[in-house]
């Protein structure tokens, strides 16, 4: 059975390189009809950050993405879900502590009295001579009596793994390939901290054991720490998982995203208006593609077609227009009345008042024209209220005053005698074939138009605003334009 998970730190929001990491273990877990589980990882609680826990799975509610097993929302709730829990690790404590006696009484862990003072003197030391920073083993190799008086005596301790000191450990990646590791140059990682907490590295090797994480999938900056994580279960005698290392996500100037650089949150493009499937298409290509041109998957085709033979090896470019681009095609394809209820909340964050409005006529004159669900929303609130213009925004450049004025009365005395139903449709044929009779130009008749009734330098063209706004709303914005001038 393969079973993934994506084991993030309540640190902060969820990061776009971690939905990534995310969405690639979800695909494959689904791919393979297998599970996906979420862990949380919340043995440093120094960096613990309130809310972040709700914010994580509120970002994956938003995605679609859906948990099989661990920490879960469920109507607004977090709730642990499976036999494997508990599946937040500041629960798991005991269970850390039974693991550890195994390691120690195999002697493959010591504990380690070393003060900070003296660590920081040494890393002082072995800077200042230009070694490579580590753990010089000075506990390493304490008699059983030594140890039993130092905690008699109560002195504060860390535990380590005892890495051996020949040796190479081999990754094989199922993104990298095969990577090696000397064992003589890794450290005798800390396992159990001072506070009685188990390290990361120790946590995450019990936890995807007894959780039988088949595939590790996570990002390449633990790639330095999987030897150590593989020492650990030959330790335990227990199979390791495979492990997948996903490159980097970087900026166009190469830069790894960081908030100092734009938007780095799930949650920021949520509240920008970015639609979940065009975001999660668009994630999902940042490191893999389906060797093909096509560039449109729904979340149930990206189950069926991903495949780690597809993801790259170099760094994935996190390109704001290609997410723009597609957040477009995706609204672009989507219902009138589909993108209407997709923009509610945006017009409410907005307080306009839609209710007495046909929204999805109003949404429609962006389609094709927006980025995102907030692009509409702000280019379209000319409809509820009229903006403030100068009258000389009225005239064509190809135009003056007089005739612009001249040419506003005729087109309202044209549209308040036109007969049949007032659509766009409608007036888009009556209206060209009058233009041409007056022996008028498009742009003397239009942009007057258009200018007085969506007082805006650009805009949707002016009978598609009219077809929106109504015969009686389109007479009164072109009277008030009239007397502009
Ligand atoms: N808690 C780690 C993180 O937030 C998980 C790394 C892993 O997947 O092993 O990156």
């Amino acid at each position: 059975m393969i079973r993934t998970r994506f084991a993030p730190s309540p640190t902060g929001y969820l990061h776009i390189g971690s939905l990534r990491t995310a969405l690639y273990a979800y695909l494959f877990a689904r791919k393979h009809d297998g599970k996906f589980l979420l862990r949380i990882e919340d043995t440093d609680q120094g960096r613990f950050v309130e809310g972040s826990l709700e914010n994580i799975l509120e970002s994956f509610a938003w995605t679609h993405v859906t948990i099989d097993e661990g920490v879960v929302l469920e109507n607004g709730e977090i709730k642990q879900k499976g036999d494997k829990g508990p599946y937040i690790q500041s629960e798991r404590l005991e269970i850390y502590q039974k693991y550890i006696k195994v390691l120690l009484e195999k002697n493959d862990a010591y504990h380690c009295f070393c003060s900070k003072e003296r660590l920081d003197e040494m890393r002082k030391q072995q800077e200042e001579n230009k070694l490579a920073t580590g753990y010089d083993g000075h506990c390493r190799n304490l008699t059983k009596e030594e140890v039993d008086a130092k905690l008699e005596n109560k002195e504060s301790f860390v535990i380590r793994m005892k890495m051996p000191k020949e040796g190479v450990t081999v990754i094989d990646d199922m993104v990298r390939g095969r990577v090696e590791f000397q064992n003589k140059l890794i450290d005798d990682q800390v396992l159990i901290k001072a506070d009685g907490f188990p390290t990361y590295h120790f946590a995450v090797v019990v936890d995807d054991h007894l959780m039988e994480i088949s595939h590790a999938i996570r990002a390449e900056e633990w790639l330095a720490s999987t030897p150590k994580h593989i020492v650990l279960y030959n330790m335990f005698g227990w199979e390791t998982p495979k492990f997948a290392h996903l490159s980097l996500l970087i900026n166009e100037k190469k830069q790894k995203l960081s908030k100092r650089h734009g938007d780095v949150s799930v949650i920021d493009y949520v509240k920008k208006g970015y639609l979940p499937e065009a975001f999660v298409n668009f994630i999902a290509f940042l490191g893999w593609n389906p060797g093909d041109d096509r560039e449109f998957f729904t979340l149930e085709e990206l189950e069926k077609e991903f495949d780690f033979a597809k993801v790259g090896k170099a760094a994935a470019v996190f390109n704001i227009e290609k997410l723009n681009w597609y957040n477009k095609q995706y609204i672009m394809k989507m219902s009138k009345e589909e993108l209407a209820k997709r923009c509610e909340s945006f017009f409410q964050e907005k307080s306009v008042d839609v209710s007495s409005f046909d929204l999805a006529k109003i949404v429609a004159l962006e389609q094709g024209r927006a980025n995102t669900l907030f692009e509409i929303v702000e280019n379209t609130s000319f409809i509820f209220a009229l903006p403030e213009y100068e009258s000389s925004m009225l005239v064509w450049k190809k135009s003056d005053k007089e005739t612009t004025k001249v040419n506003l009365q005729k087109t309202i005395e044209f549209l308040e005698n036109i007969t049949g139903e007032w659509t766009r449709e409608n007036l888009e044929s009556s209206m060209l074939t009058w233009i041409k009779e007056q022996g008028l130009g498009n742009g003397d008749v239009l942009w007057p138009m258009r200018v007085s009734l969506s007082g805006l330098q650009n805009s949707p063209g002016p009978l598609e605003i009219a077809g929106v706004l109504g015969k009686e709303e389109t007479l009164t914005r072109m009277r008030q334009a009239v007397d502009k001038i």
